[in-house]
Order: structure tokens, then sequence, then C-alpha cells
């Protein structure tokens, strides 16, 4: 989180713009509102801002992003917050939007612990709500959760330095972070269920090659029988293989790898149209069905739609065209440039 980026929240808080997810398209929306005069409070489910770019893949380089030949998801968000912060937004994070009742103009949003009174709303929710997959069949499989032993995503990849880290998955994230962690931990194993793996095949072509340098050692087809260890330290791991032949490997962290299930949203109770989990919009304004309900990045979808960063970061300029129509109707509206503008001092 940027210094002085969060202000402190408030159970009642009144705004312009209520910002539904964190992540980069919520994030961007507070530039592009502020830069037209907008408050705005931005709320998630998660602890920390930056939706997938941060609870998925924080150490990993983006390399598309205009601007950035490379840059890290976790320092993207960075940068993001740093750009929303001369708007001084309101976060509230770790709380769900659990409720939206209202008509334009007049919208109240409910948290667990927050009201929040908004003119409009943008949903920024990305792939939903999502929680990780998590193994089957496992005993006591919260208690190594507990102790750090069992990871769903990784956060800090030098926290895992000297491990020996199994990977459990066969697609993208769990072969792009057995590429990434041979360098850092004592060994890697990859376990998957399947002979054949779902990554891009450039990265199993990698992969490979570390298999055959002796840093990375592949067990397939086989899935996790059972953990082993004290107090949640995991020590080893039972693994079974198609026929059932179990084999056990010595090893301090599990990473599960097996996707994320996006729990579905609360927005059809809202009366927001919503096909496959994705919300139906104009995409020459960014509004849904809803008068006064906007959404934009990956969870705003219309013909050749691209589910990318950067689509995002467009939507949300569009997005604060259509609100200060909804906002200030008799104002009209004129593309400011930033460099003739400039914005508040932090
Ligand atoms: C491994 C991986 C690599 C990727 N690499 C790239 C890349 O190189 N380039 C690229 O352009 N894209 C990449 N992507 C895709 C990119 O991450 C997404 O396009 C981007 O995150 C979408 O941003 P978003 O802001 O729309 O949604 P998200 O990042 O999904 O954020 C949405 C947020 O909304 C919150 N939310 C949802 N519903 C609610 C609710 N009811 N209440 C409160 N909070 C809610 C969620 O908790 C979440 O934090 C990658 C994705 C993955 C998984």
């Amino acid at each position: 989180m940027v210094k002085g980026s969060v202000r402190p929240v408030m159970t009642d808080i009144t705004t312009d713009i209520a910002i539904i997810g964190a992540g980069p398209a919520g994030l961007f929306m507070v530039f592009e509102a502020g830069f037209l005069g907008y408050s705005s409070t931005v709320i998630d489910a998660l602890p920390q801002a930056g939706g997938q770019l941060s609870a998925l893949y924080p150490d990993k380089p983006i390399y598309d992003i205009p601007g950035y030949p490379k840059i890290l998801a976790g320092d993207l968000v960075a940068k993001l917050q740093g750009q929303a912060a001369p708007y001084k937004p309101t976060y509230v994070l770790g709380e769900p939007v659990l409720t939206l009742t209202g008509v334009a103009g007049d919208l109240t949003l409910k948290t667990e612990n927050h009201t929040i009174q908004a003119k409009a709303v943008v949903i920024a929710g990305g792939g939903g709500m999502f929680t990780p997959r998590k193994p089957v069949g496992l005993d006591n499989l919260e208690n190594f959760e507990d102790a750090g032993s069992v990871l769903y995503a990784i956060t800090h990849k030098e926290a895992l330095r000297g491990h020996t880290v199994v990977l459990a998955g066969g697609g993208d994230s769990a072969v792009d972070w057995a590429v990434e962690l041979a360098g850092i931990a004592a060994h890697v194993h990859v376990v998957h269920r399947r002979a054949d793996f779902r990554a891009a095949p450039e990265t199993v072509r990698q992969m490979m090659a570390l298999v055959d340098t002796g840093k990375i050692t592949l067990h397939t087809p086989a899935q996790l029988k059972a953990l082993h260890g004290d107090d949640g330290a995991l020590a080893s791991l039972t693994l079974a293989d198609v026929d059932g032949a179990e084999t056990e490997i010595v090893a301090s962290k599990l990473i599960c790898c097996f996707g994320i299930a996006p729990q579905k949203g609360p927005f059809a109770a809202w009366g927001v149209t919503e096909e496959k989990g994705k919300l139906p919009v104009d995409p020459s304004t960014m509004m849904t069905n809803v008068p006064g309900i906007l959404a934009i990045g990956d969870i705003a979808d219309y013909g050749h739609k691209l589910h990318l960063i950067l689509q995002g970061f467009a939507e949300a300029a569009v997005a604060a065209k259509t609100l200060q129509a909804l906002i200030d109707p008799d104002k009209k509206f004129k593309v400011q440039y930033s460099t003739s503008k400039g914005v508040p001092e932090v």
C-alpha cells in the first residue's frame, strides 16, 4: 500500500463514486474520476488492493503495459495507487459489497462494517470474489494452511528461498512458478494428475530443461494423498499414482495451483444483467442495464472485448465521461490533457 494513499475508514461514507473492486481497473478509475473532480471510495473483498495482480502474481513481470517494457505486477499496483493518491480515495478493504439499493444519484452500498452513499457505482469486480480451489481429501489441511506450509498464492517468493517446494497443478501458474522457483528453492517438485501440462508450451519447455538439469522433479500422473508433519510444519507428502502406488517426498512447502473458484457476485440481485459471470455493457458508455451502475475491467463484457489490463484502463476513461453526464448532466464534457491541467499535490 502506498504511504498516505489510505484515509482512515469510517462507518458511514459519502462519496461521488463507489468503485467495487481494487484491481487495476478499479484503481485507475479513481484517477479518471478524480481528474474530472469526483471523489471515490474503493471497496474490495480482499484485504489488499491490486485484484488478481496482488492475489495471484505479484512477483511476475508484466510485459504489455504501455510505457513499461517490463514491470512486476506488485509494482504496477503500487504505481496505480500512487497515481490515484492525489485524489485521496477512501479504501474499504477486506469487505465484500453485500447489497446495493437506491437509484442513480442516490445509491447505498453495504458491506459488513460500512454504509456507503454514492451518486454512481462502477463495478470493477474482475473475475468475481475469488477463492482458491483446494485439494480434497487431505487430513489436517487447515493446520498446514494456518502454519503457512500450504499456500495458494505466492506473494513473497523470497520467503521460499532454501525450501523444498512442491507445486501441485498443471496450468500456467504451476509451471511458471516451477521455473521461477527453480532458482530460489532448494528443490522443486511438480505434481500433476495428468502426464501433459496445459501451460504455455514455451514455459513447459523451460521447465523440462530444468528437469534435465535436476533442479525440478516431475511426478505425473500423480495426486496428493497425505501431508505429514507436526503442528502444521510440513515435513513430507505422500503422492499416489493412477494405480494407487504411493511415493513419499520430503518437502517443507506445498503450493496448490488449482486455479481460483470465483464466487458468484451479488450483482444479479441488484438487477444488473449477468451473463456467464460477466456484466454486459454498452462499450461507448460502460453502462450496465441499470442507470447509475457502470462496469469496467474483466467483468465488463461486449463484442470483441479483450480481457487485458490495458483494456480496463481505457474503459475507466470512457466510464469517467459517462459519470460526468450522470452526476453533472448540464456540464459539457471536454477532453482535458493532463499535461495542461496537472493533478493536485499529494
Ligand atoms: C497469472 C496471470 C497472469 C496475467 N498476466 C497478464 C498480463 O501479462 N497482461 C494483462 O494485461 N493481463 C494479465 N492477466 C489478466 C489480468 O490480471 C486481468 O485482466 C486484470 O487483473 C483484470 O483487472 P480488473 O481490475 O478488471 O479485475 P481483478 O484484478 O480481477 O480485480 C477485481 C477485484 O474485485 C473484487 N471484487 C469482486 N466482487 C466484489 C464484491 N462484490 N465486493 C468487493 N470486492 C469485489 C475482487 O476481490 C478483486 O480484487 C493475468 C492474469 C493471471 C491470472
